[in-house]
């Protein structure tokens, strides 16, 4: 029996994906191989990369002058990739780096900042880490005598996935001026219709809405793309894989076929704007149980909560209740069929990561049985 994974990464995928890379395990369109064994150069893996590129640029709108990269390390290699190829210096080193801007919304973009600062000036341009980063801060604009270039991109985390936040509306074009956007969108990318053309790179590592662990997708503006200092190695730079599609090296081949897979579904589900409806709806469901649960609550700020990280806690405090509260919960789900409840380790309470393959069944499921546990 399948179980409903409320896993934030890896996470579910869509069964008619599964289903389908089943059937095509041993032998993908007549060719006798499975993916795994084709050659990543071969007439019968070209059309498979070639698709699951199209996709992306049809059900997310992206305009002409972007590249859409799959580069693997996942986004944690984003960390570095972003500050080396946009801020670095001549020589290796932060003092030579250019100023970068980050805004601090948890633990993700913490690190992004962290690695950052190997390589680049970085300037912390908003933080919400004095309420535990249970909002999404209103960054200042940058100071107008700043002017543009002075700045080499702005960085923020899209969606949360450790305290379930979310931008629902991204920094103004008045805040960031000319600045390139750059955003980590790993837990979010294709939730919802996103204007792509307001950013310079957008990275989602696979693992949480697109497909297995072991890609992550690079959408880049050609711009920003091969201005880069002699050190930086070859597989750390943009216009290596720009150039070559990908190809400079194998590429995860079969996570982009998997990739191809899910994307078909989502634009059988009628495309990112009905998937957006759906995910409105999921989380709507549990965020109206959870306001109204005399157990339960969501900390977050009602505007920035997470379309795909629904965050719960016990009501509540005594440290030692709550703690029992919470062991009980996520076992007695887990032997219902809804597993991996738990919050994250940093940060413990319960976590219900609803992404685009959760069904509703599941999340109306979740809520029959938080009322079943509530009522005990
Ligand atoms: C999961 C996650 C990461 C880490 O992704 P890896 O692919 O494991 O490096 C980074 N950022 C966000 C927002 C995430 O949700």
């Amino acid at each position: 029996m399948r179980v409903f994974n409320f896993s934030a990464g890896p996470s579910m995928l869509p069964l008619p994906a599964l289903e389908k890379a089943a059937a095509e395990m041993t032998d993908c369109n007549g060719t006798g191989q499975s993916v795994m064994e084709m050659s990543h150069r071969s007439k019968d893996y070209k059309p498979i990369i070639e698709k699951t590129e199209a996709l992306f640029r049809e059900l997310m709108s992206i305009p002409d002058n972007y590249k859409v990269l799959f580069v693997q390390g996942g986004a944690s290699l984003q960390f570095a990739m972003v500050p080396l190829n946009l801020a670095a210096g001549a020589l290796p080193g932060a003092v030579e780096g250019k100023k970068a801007l980050y805004v601090d919304t948890g633990i993700w973009s913490k690190k992004a900042a962290d690695e950052a600062l190997k390589y680049a000036n970085v300037n912390i341009a908003a933080s919400s880490k004095d309420k535990t980063y249970t909002y999404i801060p209103t960054p200042p604009p940058i100071p107008p005598q700043n002017g543009d270039g002075e700045y080499a991109y702005y960085h923020i985390t899209l969606n949360n996935t450790i305290v379930g936040t979310h931008w629902a509306e991204l920094p103004s074009a008045a805040t960031v001026g000319k600045v390139p956007l750059v955003t980590d969108a790993s837990s979010c990318i294709l939730s919802e219709p996103l204007d792509v053309s307001r950013f310079g790179i957008i990275y989602a590592g696979a693992q949480k809405n697109l497909g297995p662990a072991g890609v992550c997708v690079v959408i880049i503006r050609d711009d920003l793309i091969g201005n880069v200092p002699e050190w930086i190695p070859a597989m750390l730079r943009y216009d290596t894989y720009a150039k070559e599609g990908s190809m400079y090296n194998t590429p995860p081949c079969y996570g982009i076929y998997m990739i191809g897979l899910v994307l078909d579904w989502v634009k059988q589900q009628g495309g990112v704007e009905a998937v957006g409806k759906k995910n409105h709806e999921k989380a709507g469901l549990l965020y109206d149980y959870l306001d109204n649960s005399k157990m339960f609550m969501n900390p977050v700020v009602k505007k920035d909560r997470s379309l795909m990280n629904v965050v719960f806690v016990p009501r509540e405090t005594d440290e030692e209740k709550k703690k029992d509260i919470e062991t009980r919960f996520v076992a007695e789900a887990k032997a219902e069929g809804l597993v991996n409840l738990s919050g994250h380790r940093l940060v413990g309470g319960m976590r219900a990561s609803i992404y685009n393959a959760m069904p509703m069944e599941g999340v109306k499921k979740l809520i029959a049985f938080m009322e079943k546990f509530e009522g005990k």
